[in-house]
């Protein structure tokens, strides 16, 4: 999609650090790391968040998911992590692609707010 950060660094046009990437999906670190290992896993087909995740195909919102065990794997996150996906105004998202964080490489705070 014209304009959108995440497509602009799906098809290279931005430069990312690349952490995993197969057919429906992209996994690159987030440039304001939040926790040792901070991951970005998106769907190559541009959809705002997961409010409009009816706009994907099973297989590729699967695909997320199974990226985000991927990436865990190959951060080494054997002892836990967290996937998180904001969503809206009042998820603070700020960017208006779909994306999952994959947060781990410490023990993370109790607060999910
Ligand atoms: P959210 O606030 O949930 O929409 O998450 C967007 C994330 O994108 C934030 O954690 C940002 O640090 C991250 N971000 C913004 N621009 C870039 C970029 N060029 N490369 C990697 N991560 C980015």
């Amino acid at each position: 999609m014209e304009n959108c950060l995440f497509c602009k660094i799906i098809a290279g046009d931005i430069p990312s650090a690349k952490v995993y990437e197969d057919e429906n999906t992209f996994a690159f670190r987030d440039i304001a790391p939040q926790a040792p290992t901070h991951v970005l896993v998106v769907p190559k087909k541009h959809v705002s968040s997961v409010a409009a995740c009816d706009e994907l195909d099973d297989q590729t919102l699967a695909a997320c998911l199974k990226a985000c065990k991927k990436v865990s794997e190959l951060e080494g996150l054997t002892n836990g992590f967290r996937v998180v996906s904001n969503c809206g105004e009042d998820g603070c998202q700020s960017v208006p692609h779909l994306h999952f964080h994959v947060l781990g490489g410490r023990k993370l705070t109790d607060s999910m707010a």
